[in-house]
């Protein structure tokens, strides 16, 4: 590890912590890598990796997919752009496609990461609604913003009864304003989410979840048929986040396979084949707070009798060559067979590492759904963030510290994520990793 500890000692000298985003920092230092190919990560030594966090679940196709590359350079080569900065009917053929693939979806807008997608689903929800207050759950992740970095990964203590859980800040630099403006609700817990909602009904815009929590904890399908239920009652807008889950249940994503029709979705990762991007979607009344037509006409000098139109702007929006990625990303899953494949590749290294430490005596239980999981040092259930307190974080990092250094990229703690192109090799080979490691580890 040489060449990455050397990388390490000049990025810390001009990048805060060496890392470009807090979460690529792990002990000692970050693995720099210099190539990727397929399900393959090379690093700047020359060690090569069969890779699971695949950019934290973005490259469903793994990297470099040969068909994603052909419709990049195409589209610059033959539409001679990389942005036109203007409107351009790659938008709309997108927006179509999502559209027809996603139930919540009638009208479309992009934005540049599934962060600002979240945001702009958010400020639509207040505009549509006129209230101020949002809900989320406990150890849900939305982005790394004021309104919501609350409660991801707070200390059992600080958050309090499990059933009414406080607000607690993930961040230094957050406003207080919005601990009483973010209220916290407990994932998979019905009871206790429709009792918290009702209390601030009337004030609260919208209650944006993660269908599957962390792309791996589902909720059950009761609680998710309770909260549209609820939601729609109190006027509340539902927000989907499927930031991670979209293309990853199913190609509508996790409101498909549940059958919830919500009145917002965010998107991102797989949607931009690799590139930045994020979209929201939304039922067309609710999105129609956006339309321009509806604000003062500032050049002809008349107000509408509209309200003033939602602001959202970016210079990147709709990007062309994002979208061509995209668009290329989602043919490929749209072929015959493609999905069930990866479903079943999926499948097959859940079940085989199950296997494994059960013969091996050490309890673990594969946690996820569709193309994600995550591998968890127990025998209970995993239904929610509190749960995640009682698994054994210490003995997971060990292996995976050992899988790094056998050739395995999980950044340790991770979830793994699978792509179309991950070999039955490279299950094998995680499979007899995972052993070596564990048994490495137990001594
Ligand atoms: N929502 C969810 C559910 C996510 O998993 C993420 C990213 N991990 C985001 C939003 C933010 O997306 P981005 O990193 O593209 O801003």
């Amino acid at each position: 590890m040489q060449q990455s500890a050397e990388a390490y000692a000049r990025a810390e000298k001009v990048i805060p912590g060496g890392v470009t985003a807090n979460i690529k920092y792990f002990d000692p230092h970050p693995i720099f890598m210099k190539k990727a190919a397929g399900s393959h990560l090379y690093d700047a030594d020359g060690n090569h990796y069969v890779d699971y966090l695949l950019s934290y679940g973005a490259l469903i196709h793994g990297h470099g997919h040969p068909s994603i590359k052909k419709a990049v350079i195409r589209q610059m080569e033959e539409d001679g752009t990389t942005i036109y900065g203007t409107p351009h009917e790659g938008e709309v053929e997108m927006a179509e496609q999502l559209c027809s693939l996603y139930p919540g979806m009638e009208r479309v807008r992009y934005t540049n990461s599934g962060l600002e997608a979240t945001l702009l689903a958010l400020r639509v929800a207040k505009a549509y609604t006129g209230r101020p207050k949002i809900a989320k759950f406990e150890g849900h992740y939305h982005g790394g913003y004021d309104q919501v970095l609350w409660s991801i990964h707070p200390d059992e203590q600080e958050a309090g009864d499990a059933e009414e859980p406080n607000p607690v800040p993930e961040s230094s630099g957050l406003p207080e304003y919005y601990q009483d403006h973010t209220i916290i609700l407990p994932f998979n817990d019905l009871e206790s989410t429709e009792r918290i909602l009702r209390r601030h009904a009337g004030e609260i815009s919208a209650l944006m979840m993660e269908p599957v929590q962390g792309g791996y904890i589902p909720a059950d399908q009761s609680f998710m048929d309770g909260v549209r239920r609820v939601t729609k009652e109190l006027g509340i807008l539902l927000i989907m986040d499927e930031v991670k889950t979209g293309f990853r249940l199913s190609l509508g994503g996790a409101q498909k396979t549940y059958g919830i029709i919500p009145d917002l979705t965010a998107l991102g990762k797989v949607l931009g084949g690799g590139f930045p991007v994020g979209a929201v979607g939304g039922a067309e009344h609710v999105m129609e707070v956006l339309n321009p037509k509806r604000s003062y006409d500032v050049m002809s000098g008349s107000s509408s009798d509209q309200p003033r139109a939602l602001f959202h702007s970016g210079t990147y929006n709709g990007h062309p060559t994002v979208l061509a990625a995209g668009m290329a990303t989602i043919d490929l899953l749209q072929q015959r067979g493609v999905m069930e494949d990866l479903m079943t590749k999926t499948h097959k290294l859940r079940k085989h590492l199950e296997d494994l430490y059960k013969v091996m005596g050490v309890p673990m239980k594969t946690v996820g759904t569709g193309s994600i999981f995550n591998v968890m040092m127990t025998d209970g259930d995993i239904r929610n963030y509190r749960d995640l307190q009682h698994v054994d974080m210490t003995f997971r990092k060990r292996v995976d510290e050992r899988l790094l250094q056998l050739g395995v990229y999980t950044k340790p703690l991770n979830r793994y994520s699978m792509s179309t192109v991950h070999t039955e090799a490279d299950i094998q080979f995680t499979v007899d990793a995972h052993e070596k490691a564990v048994k490495n580890v137990k001594g």
